[in-house]
């Protein structure tokens, strides 16, 4: 099971010593090899937490970059390679809040491209807003957004797929279960071989439900995982 923290625009050097509760935690975890804990913080926090982590079971992601894996005169902007170069062994791509801040299955398709080309594993978010839901179009959505973010791409197996119903993203609400089976199962008839996780208000309320959806690889955190307490009962009640 994976289970993906997204701080978002949270968290400070202090947040590092926090992590450190998990990192007691997963002790116990030291000799399953199953259990693949990644924490995606702010840029700032890469390489710190990279360097305080990087002989523990957790593992360093970043929250984005910019699609070109060179240098550049791209003011404001982090690519792939510096990522690399801080520690991060992960980056989401893809993720609704950049969607609807203006990115584009094209240009997630040249970030995904720039990032696997800098030895990064992706993290591609997909998922339906509630305006498509409605009108019945999920499928078509995600069909959409795989075919395009992941066009010419002919490796796919540092992609892990995060399933993120955009309606779902830091409002409590989850999906009923079997249209959320229905939708692991769609994406999983793509990529047999790729691991398909869920994104969308976890948290150690509702994991007990979310655990049992068949086929589901792990789950992306946002707001809960940035309390380790919340973070860690996540962690214990799926393998309770
Ligand atoms: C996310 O941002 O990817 C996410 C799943 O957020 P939350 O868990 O807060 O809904």
């Amino acid at each position: 099971m994976y289970f993906i923290a997204n701080w978002k625009m949270f968290g400070s050097l202090n947040s590092i010593n926090s992590l450190n509760k998990v990192d007691h935690f997963l002790k116990r975890f030291k000799k399953n090899r199953f259990v693949k804990i990644i924490v995606c913080p702010p840029s700032t926090l890469i390489n710190p937490m990279h360097k305080k982590f990087k002989k523990t079971l957790i593992r360093i992601g970043a929250q984005n970059c910019h699609e070109n894996e060179n240098y550049g005169a791209f003011t404001g902007s982090i690519n792939s390679r510096m990522l690399k170069n801080a520690g991060a062994k992960f980056v989401i791509i893809g993720h609704s809040e950049n969607r609807r801040s203006g990115e584009t299955n094209k240009l997630i398709n040249l970030k995904i491209k720039s990032a696997l080309k800098s030895g990064l594993k992706i993290i591609f978010c997909i998922g339906e807003t509630i305006h498509e839901k409605r009108k019945k179009i999920t499928k078509k959505v995600l069909i959409k957004q795989i075919d395009l973010g992941l066009s010419g791409i002919k490796t796919k197996k540092d992609i892990i797929i995060a399933y993120e119903p955009v309606w779902s993203i830091g409002t409590g609400v989850i999906p009923r279960e079997r249209d959320l089976e229905a939708s692991i199962e769609f994406i999983k008839k793509r990529f047999r071989k790729n691991k398909v996780l869920y994104g969308g208000s976890v948290n150690p309320k509702n994991i007990l439900k979310l655990k049992s959806i068949n086929n589901i690889d792990g789950f992306l955190i946002g707001a809960a995982s940035q309390d380790p307490k919340k973070f860690i009962d996540i962690i214990k009640k799926t393998y309770n």
